[in-house]
């Protein structure tokens, strides 16, 4: 394809991609809202729900704000060749294409970033700090930027280096080469998130010994669950917001409680939550997405590889000679609607799943405190109750709570 029409081609996919997800976001903050359904009335009150809103509502302005400066900035980008004339400014001063390439993909990283801070900022200490939910502190979110980097730098920066290097050394075939890179580094973060990332950014400490404890071991037992430790963590440090979750394979799985959860739910809600989680392990959702998730990386580096020697894409983003790092960017934009069609396939998967959990939780342990726990998190978060049905079907992944309620009230 010549290089004008690829050039083209990309704007459109940009623009579309643009204009698709302002029309879903659009049509759900107009949903007219219902009255506040029974179930749900001994949680909201008239306030509560008005506070809900009005936090939809400013998180939905300030997006479509932060949306538009990325589209736009993008936009002129690819229109006057931006990404072409960095490499030609780089390649006067770098000849080995390997640094060229990781020092082009450094500059794209840190200039986004630079960029972003002051968003993420005002997103943290005005939007959330103004509802209450911002428990972090100026030095905690500097502290996590700089470890950010740090973790961006060793890993982002490994694997890039080596997906390029692969790439300049094999030719096609690094394809299946870095996909085996890829799998295995799936595996290792997901056996050893707990142990070695999670630390860097909370203090995790033992569940201390108690009711609630004894309980969860027992729960554990009764369905023949390895668990190997449950630890509490700081999430109060930074956001009112509650989550649990379990990492580890086979018969060491450490489940992490926040702190915010414990504070909030009765034992009962929190074993309800537990039983939620462990039954998508025996529901082997984890091990399905995972595998999903490896399938869907080697066909997307399969892509890569029938582009990544295409001339005309370097050319159609301003370059002046092929380069793999125009290539590759130009290649994430182009396969954006695909991306997004794949997301969608998961979150549909995703929700038939929640379903799943919690049908396991209510016959394995009671429907009613996963209810009321769901019930709690839901409108302490202020979320949508009332979410446009489009909406949910393209970026949920979660069922809306009320589906949720109608099965586990049954
Ligand atoms: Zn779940």
């Amino acid at each position: 394809m010549e290089p004008i029409l690829i050039k083209y081609l990309l704007l459109g996919v940009l623009v579309l991609n643009f204009f698709f997800g302002k029309i879903l976001g659009f049509l759900n903050i107009r949903r007219p809202l219902s009255e506040v359904p029974p179930t749900l009335q001994e949680y909201i009150s008239p306030g509560k729900l008005e506070q809900a809103r009005n936090y939809q509502k400013t998180n939905y302005k300030f997006g479509l704000i932060t949306s538009t400066f990325s589209f736009v900035l993008t936009f002129l980008f690819i229109y006057f060749g931006f990404f072409g004339w960095l490499d030609s400014g780089l390649r006067t001063f770098i000849d080995q294409p390997l640094i060229l390439s990781i020092a082009y993909f450094a500059i794209l990283f840190i200039g986004s970033d630079i960029l972003a801070i002051p968003f993420d900022y005002y997103q943290t200490f005005t939007i959330e700090e103004k509802f209450g939910f911002n428990k972090t502190t100026k030095k905690t979110y500097f502290s996590d930027k700089l470890k950010g980097y740090l973790i961006s730098i060793v890993i982002g920066g490994g694997l890039l280096g080596l997906l390029i290097w692969l790439i300049h050394q094999m030719g096609k075939d690094f394809w299946w080469q870095f996909w085996l890179i890829a799998v295995f580094f799936m595996v290792f973060v997901n056996l050893f998130y707990t142990a070695l990332i999670l630390p860097l950014f909370n203090k995790l400490t033992p569940l201390e010994d108690g009711e609630l404890k004894t309980r969860i071991i027992q729960y554990a037992q009764s369905v023949g669950f390895p668990l190997d430790n449950i630890f509490v963590i700081d999430g109060s440090k930074r956001s009112s917001k509650a989550n649990a979750f379990f990492s580890g394979f086979g018969t060491r799985k450490k489940v992490v409680l926040y702190d915010t959860l414990i504070e909030q739910h009765t034992p009962d809600e929190l074993i309800a939550v537990l039983a939620h989680e462990i039954g998508h392990y025996k529901k082997k959702h984890i091990i399905w997405s995972m595998g999903l998730s490896m399938i869907q990386v080697g066909v997307l580096l399969f892509t890569l590889s029938l582009f990544i020697f295409n001339e005309n894409m370097s050319l159609a983003l301003g370059g002046s000679t092929l380069a793999i790092h125009l290539n590759i960017v130009g290649f994430t934009m182009l396969l954006s609607p695909i991306s997004m069609i794949l997301g969608i396939g998961m979150n549909l998967l995703s929700r038939k799943n929640e379903f799943e959990a919690d049908a396991y939780a209510k016959t394995t342990f009671d429907g009613r405190p996963l209810a009321e726990a769901l019930k709690t998190l839901s409108v302490n978060s202020l979320s949508n109750i009332n979410p446009h049905p489009w909406y949910v079907f393209v970026n949920y992944s979660h069922p809306p709570l009320l589906e949720r309620l109608e099965k586990l009230e049954a």
